[in-house]
């Protein structure tokens, strides 16, 4: 046999597993570079959810949306988003298909691991404030130590206030810290497990050392308040009524002497919501079916609460855009297909024993799909059936969109879920995929701009259909 003959043998038969690299042609790196400029932007503009909402609602209403109002008429081309509690968002393209023929759909969610103010955050010792904390999400507690913070979030005062709060996101502002032990002290400490030696209750944050000149307790708590009260009108009490929460400082970087990776805070999962976003404003003015962009919130605490994936708020949105039309809400989600973007673990040669090589992502080798999640003999997953696997590759492949097949780790080596199992349970056809991601749940998670930009490819695909 000559030897292109075996060569093409291979070609033909043999999974491709080529790095994106290869496949680049030109000019095709310096899009994705440009798009990850934006990508960034939006990373330091969103380290929240209600950040992020804020930023997709700026950016949505620039591309022509305006908000749905309740018995609105909507025809094709017409752009719209509906948002709630300022912390999920849905933004729609309606098609010149009706309704009941479906939605294509990209769900992503932009909430983020961190460390939430508990409701009585406040208090003084050793002669220092401190605030209270309970982790949000998978967190390695360690890695929030000795590290700049920020503090973000809203006070909701009875009169109906909101208050936005922001410290220690300019370069001139102070940040906030965890204090960590130091390592001549930690002999005791560096025998205890990772989970012993860091139990939740010890993540206090500091957030004052100076006195306030009166007489009696708690000065340095007093001083703290008053600062509190100068600048947001708050007292103590106000608190209760508040989302806090610390998340790191810093902006979005570079990483990597080729400058082609990424590391920030919350990639997971800003890197999918970003593309599916970003796609949606660049779908085409009257796609066939109805483009639909959700950014959940809640997704690291169990997609739960009126924000999150399990929540009523998509239905309620898509219900009336079928009422519009005379459609059956049933009809449209039994013939909709949804990628659920959310990102996955990438092969780290650091932990190889976690991973089963062959069905890892790699970095820079494209948008990851991944059949199932889930733990323990796939248990929480949906499960995608293989003819909707043969969908999406049918769709990336026709959009010239570099892809790979992806799992979560080893069997039997833990796992996780994504919005994907929700969206199941509505009769939604969906699929798993997203940019893998090194240092997952980190505050600092790297990614490949390679793969930001394949996502955003895959979006774009799935809109079109
Ligand atoms: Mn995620
Ligand atoms: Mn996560």
């Amino acid at each position: 046999m000559e030897q292109h003959q075996k060569d093409q043998r291979r070609e033909t038969l043999f999974m491709d597993a080529k790095s994106g690299y290869d496949r680049l042609y030109d000019g095709q790196w310096e899009l994705a570079e440009a798009y990850c400029e934006g990508y960034k932007s939006f990373l330091d503009a969103g380290k929240t959810e209600r950040d992020c909402i804020s930023e997709a609602v700026f950016q949505a209403e620039r591309h022509g949306f305006v908000p749905y109002a309740p018995g609105m008429e909507v025809k094709t081309g017409d752009k719209v988003y509906l948002t709630r509690m300022g912390k999920a968002g849905v933004f729609a393209v309606i098609g010149s298909k009706p309704l009941g023929g479906g939605l294509r759909m990209v769900a992503s969610h932009i909430d983020a691991p961190r460390l939430d103010l508990k409701p009585r955050p406040l208090y003084e010792d050793g002669g220092l404030a401190l605030l209270k904390t309970h982790y949000y999400g998978g967190v390695k507690k360690y890695q929030w130590m000795a590290s700049p913070l920020e503090l973000r979030g809203v006070i909701c005062t009875p009169d109906g206030q909101t208050i936005r709060v922001s410290v220690g996101a300019g370069e001139n502002e102070p940040v906030l810290v965890i204090t960590d032990l130091l390592p001549h002290l930690g002999e005791e400490q560096m025998k205890k497990t990772v989970t012993e030696a860091f139990p939740g209750e010890g993540l206090n944050v500091l957030i004052g050392s100076r006195p306030d000149p009166s007489e009696g307790a708690d000065r340095v708590k007093l001083a703290v308040l008053e600062l509190l009260r100068g600048k947001y009108g708050i007292t103590e009490h106000d608190f209760v009524s508040a989302e806090l929460c610390l998340v790191p400082a810093g902006p979005a970087r570079d990483v990597g002497l080729d400058r082609a990776m990424i590391g920030a805070y919350g990639q997971d999962d800003r890197a999918c919501s970003y593309a599916g976003l970003r796609a949606l404003f660049d779908a085409g003015d009257t796609p066939e079916y109805t483009a639909v962009c959700f950014l959940a919130d809640k997704e690291e605490i169990g997609s739960e609460g009126v924000t999150g994936m399990q929540g009523g708020f998509f239905d309620h949105f898509i219900e009336q855009l079928c009422a519009a039309q005379g459609a059956s809400l049933r009809d449209c989600y039994a013939h909709s297909f949804c990628l659920s973007g959310d990102v996955i673990n990438a092969f780290d040669p650091n932990f190889p024993d976690v991973s089963d090589a062959r069905n890892e992502a790699r970095l820079g080798h494209g948008v990851a799909i991944s059949k199932y999640t889930g733990r323990k003999g796939k248990s929480g997953a949906s499960d995608a059936s293989a003819e909707t696997m043969a969908y999406l590759r049918r769709v990336l492949d026709q959009a010239g969109v570099f892809w790979q097949s992806a799992a979560l780790g080893k069997v039997d080596k833990g796992g996780g879920g994504t919005v994907a199992a929700y969206l199941a349970r509505r009769d939604i056809e969906v699929v798993d995929g997203g940019v893998p991601v090194l240092s997952m749940h980190a505050p600092f998670e790297i990614v490949s701009k390679l793969d930001c930009y394949m996502a955003y490819k895959a979006c774009l695909a799935v809109y079109k259909g």
